[in-house]
């Protein structure tokens, strides 16, 4: 029996594609660009199986112009750039990856964290710039201080969990809201559930830990950055647009805020252009969250594990619209 036809749409580990081509023809798109909406749509033509991340949209009249396709399989957690109602509709599998990047994810959260907090960007970018000429002043370069500061936490999943573990051993009060109250980690690691206004108006250091969906777009606006407190810092390593980047850059330029830390912007790449760009009280990463080597092979091997289990009419290890299981009779 011919093997079942996929796209990978971007280069990976050669060990992750010889495991994925054992059971599948792998077609890989070579470029480090990602194919064009039109390109996307040829290669899927005649493809059962696709291997995509968070830059290749998955929308409705990509899937439309798939019609063999079973699995799309995302290499990442967020899936908010599928149309998954479309895929659930049309009886494709999601899967996704979590479970594998929550702690790498938490370790890059919680460096912004630190940097925003203690100027090492914009300390280090002042040294390289050679403007070093006093060694030392006690009025010099004063930041905030992270250990014994309180964090709020918004969005208790498994990356939030990873952020408490890590303010634990930094002395830090952690309080959280999140859309389901969690009893179990309140006892668990000594956090308090408060409302979202009590989190903004009390939290040091606010961290971002949530999907983007319709309903979480610009969460982060105008009104919750006014209740946040001037010496606070607003960290956001989920998704870009779950802040509203005007509105953050008032903030900061006016000092509502202290500083923030972004791994994720809208749009990605940052237009050049960008307001945030002019300002010191920033540090901004590359969407890097999840961007170290044992994890990003971990993640490549489970993301290949649920696409070769969906072309088999298995399971998948983690499913992004498991309704379908029920419809697909698995
Ligand atoms: P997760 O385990 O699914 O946790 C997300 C949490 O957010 C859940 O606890 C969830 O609900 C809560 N939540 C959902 N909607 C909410 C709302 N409207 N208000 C408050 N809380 C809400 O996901 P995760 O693995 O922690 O990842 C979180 C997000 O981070 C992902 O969706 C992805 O976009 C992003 N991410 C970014 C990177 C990166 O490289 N920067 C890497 C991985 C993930 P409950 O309270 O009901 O549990």
């Amino acid at each position: 029996m011919p093997k079942p036809l996929v796209l990978v749409t971007r280069q990976m580990l050669p060990e992750a594609l010889e495991l994925l081509a054992e059971s599948t023809e792998v077609e890989v798109w070579p470029d480090e660009y990602p194919p064009s909406p039109e390109r996307l749509r040829e290669l899927l033509a005649d493809k059962t199986g696709a291997l995509i991340n968070i830059m290749d949209r998955l929308d409705g009249p990509t899937m439309a112009a798939a019609p063999y396709l079973k699995v799309i399989s995302q290499l990442g957690v967020g899936v908010d750039h599928i149309d998954l109602p479309e895929a659930t509709r049309r009886g494709i599998l999601v899967g996704n990856t979590p479970g594998v990047l929550a702690k790498c994810t938490a370790d890059l959260a919680f460096s912004l964290l630190m940097c925003a907090a203690r100027r090492v960007s914009e300390s280090d970018r002042w040294v390289r710039n050679q403007e070093w000429q006093l060694a030392f002043h006690p009025m010099g370069w004063l930041g905030i201080d992270v250990h014994n500061s309180t964090l709020g936490i918004i969005g208790m999943g498994e990356i939030g969990q990873e952020m408490v573990r890590r303010a634990n051993g930094f002395d830090m009060k952690v309080v959280y809201f999140s859309r389901t109250r969690k009893p179990e980690l309140e006892d668990k690691y000594g956090i308090e559930y408060t409302d979202l206004p009590t989190l903004l108006t009390t939290a040091d250091f606010v961290s971002l830990h949530f999907p983007l969906t319709p309903e979480t777009r610009h969460f982060i606006g105008e009104a919750e950055l006014r209740m946040m407190k001037p010496t606070s810092v607003l960290i956001n390593a989920a998704r870009g647009p779950v802040v509203d980047s005007k509105a953050l850059y008032t903030a900061l330029k006016e000092r509502w805020i202290y500083a923030a830390g972004l791994d994720v912007t809208e749009p990605e790449p940052i237009a050049t252009d960008d307001p945030l760009l002019t300002l010191n009280n920033i540090v901004i990463t590359p969407h890097i969250g999840s961007a170290a080597i044992p994890t990003r092979r971990d993640t490549m091997f489970l993301a290949i594990r649920n696409l070769v289990a969906g072309l088999k009419g298995e399971r998948l290890e983690a499913c992004a619209n498991l309704e379908l299981y029920r419809t697909l009779g698995i």
